[in-house]
């Protein structure tokens, strides 16, 4: 039996056209820096899978830390205009764990979505897990050139090793290749590429399947009217994985679990799965949600 729990690690407020980017080219940048409307609070939600081969922590959430004078970069635009955060030390990650009666060092494997601040800011407290990484996301995030996309590669601790994710042909619904991170081969890691080029999630699959999407969209609304957000450098990428994700949730029951999506804990919850009708229509014109009852396995 498969256990999930949505952990909620702060919150982060980014302006409306980065959710949903309306414009394209600079226009789109700008709207993202400059827009009267914010999102309202979003969470930051990190997933630890309880599973019968050890702990699976998905992300790792924001630190406190963002809180410090300095800590983000104060010439970035995106921490200048485009971003706030609230995260109280009390909700990093590990103070966290220790409430759930866990110890952050029995977490076996931890991986990451992608290195963005508030999927990478509570590697700290890992300091005994494997750490599945896409080494190009790593690379990415590197040096001036990843400071400038708004990584924070310098405050990754010094003793941080990722361990680089394989793609082998091994089909899973849509996906020609994954990467199974259980022996029994039930909990997978996915590419999909979007928000960033090398983006990943994860699938835990059974009866019910959970997609543990990190930030393939903000929340489920713009998955199913597959509006792209204003981070992803390529539209056409972002919008192809989306299909994938649609495709996904017509072939099986599946929880779509967004890192910064309000609703994603009460979906989990309840479990309320995609519904899809009507094969073979454009996704857009016949999705919508419905809670179904608590499944065991
Ligand atoms: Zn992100």
């Amino acid at each position: 039996m498969l256990k999930i729990h949505a952990i909620r690690t702060g919150f982060v407020e980014v302006r409306r056209p980065q959710m949903e980017a309306r414009r394209k080219g600079l226009a789109k940048i700008t709207d993202m820096l400059f827009d009267e409307q914010w999102s309202g609070w979003l969470p930051i939600y990190v997933w630890l899978v309880e599973h019968e081969e050890g702990l699976i922590l998905v992300d790792t959430g924001e630190t406190a830390r963002v809180h410090e004078r300095g800590y983000h970069p104060s010439w970035h635009p995106f921490y200048r205009r485009a971003s706030r955060f609230s995260v109280h030390p009390e909700e990093e990650i590990g103070p966290q764990l220790r409430a759930l009666g866990i110890a952050p060092r029995d977490v076996r494997q931890v991986v990451l979505t992608h290195l963005h601040t508030d999927h990478s800011g509570g590697l700290a407290h890992l300091t005994a897990s494997k750490c599945w990484v896409s080494r190009r996301e790593w690379k990415r995030a590197q040096g001036l050139g990843g400071r400038l996309q708004g990584y924070l590669p310098h405050r990754w601790p010094k003793w941080w090793q990722p361990s680089w994710i394989r793609f082998d042909a091994r089909p899973l619904g849509p996906w020609a290749q994954s990467m199974p991170i259980t022996r029994s081969g039930d909990i997978c890691i996915v590419p999909t590429p979007g928000h960033t080029p090398h983006h990943i999630s994860v699938v835990a699959t059974g009866s019910v399947s959970f997609f543990l999407a990190g930030d393939t969209s903000y929340n489920q609304r713009t998955l199913v009217e597959r509006k792209v957000d204003g981070v992803s450098p390529s539209e056409d990428v972002a919008r192809a994985t989306m299909d994938k994700i649609l495709l996904f949730a017509k072939q099986r029951p599946l929880i779509y679990l967004p890192s910064h999506d309000p609703d994603s804990a009460e979906r989990l919850r309840l479990p309320a799965p995609l519904v899809i009708e009507g094969h073979g229509e454009r996704p857009e014109s016949v999705l919508r949600t419905v809670a179904v009852a608590a499944h065991s396995d």
